[in-house]
C-alpha cells in the first residue's frame, strides 16, 4: 500500500482536513481525524498551513556562486559592464557548475520551491558547457523537483556569430524553451531578433522566455511586437516575458487594451520587482486576466551577492514593492509566486485538490498573509511521498 496521511493541515488557511497521498498524487482530502488510523501517517502537522510547493519561475542557477566563500562584487554600474565582468571571470572558473548549484537547488528546495525555471547561458564564450552541466542537474534531482531550462543569449545572439547555432543545439539536447535579450539595447535589431528566436521556437515546438530590460516607449513597442509573433508563430500559452520593464514606464489605465492583449495571447510576465527600476503594475494585468509569475533571477552571482532563492520572501519583497498591507493583496503576493508561476510554466495538476500533485510546503502561519508576512524558516518540505526538507533545512540524499 502507497498511500500515507499527512494529518491535521489547514489548507490555503482553511479548515483543518487529513490529506492522503498515493507517492505523487493527492488522493482525498478528508475532515481532519477522520483518515483510517491504520494508514501511515507521513506527518502530523499539528494545525499548519499546508501549501502548495512554491514555483521559482526565474532563476539563473548555472551562474550562481552559491556554496563559496564570500566574494566581493566587482562588476562595473552597467548592463553590459556586468556581462562582460561575468564572461570574464566565469570562463575558466575553478569551481564546477555542480558544485555551486547543485546546493543552490537543495538549499532552495529547502526553502519550498520545487518548480524552477533556469536560464542557462548560451555564450560563444563557453559554448554548451553550461547546458551541459545544467541537463545533468536536473537529472540528478528529477525525482524531487521539474526545472525547466531556457537556451539563454546572455551575450547577445545577432551579436554574437555562432550563437544561435548554439542555441539550435542546446534545444536538440534536451532545453526546454527558447530565450532571448534586450532585441534593441543588446542586439541592435530588435525585428530581426525577435523572427529569429521566434522562428526557433516554432521550428523546435518550443516556447519563449525573453529577458526584456528595454525601457519605455522602446519596451513596449517590443512587447507589442511579441504579440504579433506569439500570434503569427502560434506559440498562444507558451510565451513569457521576463522582467518587462517597460510595462511601468506607463499609467496603468494607458495598458489596458495591450494587457487584454497579453491576456488573450497567454503571453506571461515575469517580474522580480526590483526596488531601482519601473515595475509591470501586476495588481492590473492580474485583473485583465494576465498571468503574473516570480523569480529570484540571480542569486549571489558575478552580477549581484543578492538573492536567497526563498519564494516566500520574493512574495514579500512584491509586496513591498507595491505597497500592500490588506490580506488580499498579501495573498496575491503568494500567489503570483506559487500558483502564478505554475500556470506561467504550464505545470500541469498544480494546487491542493485531489489529483493534485502531492509536492507541498507546511509552515506555522495562520493564513497565507501571515506565511508571506513571517516567512517561517520551520518549513516541512514533501516531493513523492517523501520529506525532503525539515526546518529549512534538506535532508534527502537525493542521489
Ligand atoms: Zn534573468
Amino acid at each position: 500500500m502507497n498511500t500515507q496521511v499527512i494529518r491535521n493541515v489547514r489548507p490555503m488557511g482553511t479548515a483543518a482536513v487529513d490529506v492522503l497521498i498515493n507517492t505523487s498524487v493527492i488522493e482525498a482530502v478528508l475532515p481532519a481525524g477522520s483518515a483510517s488510523p491504520e494508514l501511515p501517517c507521513l506527518i502530523d502537522g499539528q494545525g499548519q498551513l499546508l501549501l502548495p510547493a512554491l514555483v521559482e519561475s526565474h532563476v539563473h542557477l548555472d551562474k550562481t556562486l552559491w556554496a563559496l566563500p564570500w566574494r566581493p562584487n566587482s562588476a562595473g554600474p552597467t548592463r553590459n559592464d556586468r556581462i562582460s565582468n561575468e564572461q570574464v571571470l566565469l570562463k575558466d572558473f575553478a569551481i564546477p557548475i555542480a558544485e555551486r548549484a547543485g546546493p543552490l537547488i537543495e538549499h532552495c528546495i529547502a526553502r519550498g520551491s520545487l518548480y524552477f525555471r533556469s536560464h542557462v547561458d548560451v555564450q560563444t564564450a563557453w559554448g554548451l558547457r553550461h547546458v551541459e552541466a545544467m541537463l545533468a542537474l536536473r537529472q540528478r534531482y528529477q525525482h524531487l523537483i521539474d526545472l525547466q531550462l531556457v537556451a539563454f543569449p546572455q551575450g547577445g545572439m545577432l551579436i554574437q556569430p555562432g550563437t544561435e547555432e548554439l542555441m539550435e543545439q542546446a534545444l536538440a539536447l534536451g532545453v526546454d524553451l527558447v530565450g532571448g535579450i534586450d532585441p534593441a539595447a543588446i542586439d541592435r535589431d530588435p525585428v530581426r531578433h525577435l523572427e529569429t528566436i521566434f522562428g526557433m521556437a516554432q521550428r523546435h515546438d518550443r516556447g519563449v522566455d525573453i529577458h526584456l530590460h528595454d525601457p519605455g516607449d522602446l519596451g513596449r513597442w517590443e512587447i507589442e511586437r511579441i504579440a504579433d509573433m506569439t500570434q503569427a508563430h502560434g506559440l498562444q500559452g507558451r510565451v513569457m516575458i521576463s522582467h518587462a520593464y517597460a510595462l511601468g514606464a506607463f499609467a496603468p489605465s494607458d495598458l489596458l487594451g495591450l494587457a487584454d492583449r497579453l491576456a488573450e495571447l497567454g503571453i506571461a510576465i515575469m517580474t522580480c520587482a526590483p526596488p531601482q527600476v519601473t515595475v509591470p503594475p501586476v495588481a492590473m494585468l492580474r485583473s485583465r486576466g494576465v498571468t503574473v509569475c516570480s523569480g529570484s533571477d540571480g542569486i549571489r552571482d558575478t552580477w549581484s551577492p543578492m538573492g536567497n532563492g526563498d519564494m516566500l520572501e520574493r512574495a514579500m519583497l512584491i509586496a513591498l514593492r507595491f505597497g500592500w498591507s490588506k490580506d488580499e493583496d498579501l495573498a496575491m503576493a503568494f500567489d503570483i509566486a506559487s500558483a502564478g508561476g505554475a500556470q506561467a510554466m504550464g505545470i500541469a495538476n498544480y494546487g491542493l485538490g485531489v489529483g493534485c500533485q502531492s509536492r507541498l510546503l507546511l509552515l506555522p502561519a495562520e493564513n497565507l498573509a501571515e506565511s508571506v508576512v513571517s516567512r517561517s524558516l520551520q518549513r516541512t518540505v514533501i516531493s513523492n511521498g517523501r520529506i525532503v526538507a525539515r526546518d529549512g533545512a534538506f535532508v534527502t540524499n537525493p542521489a
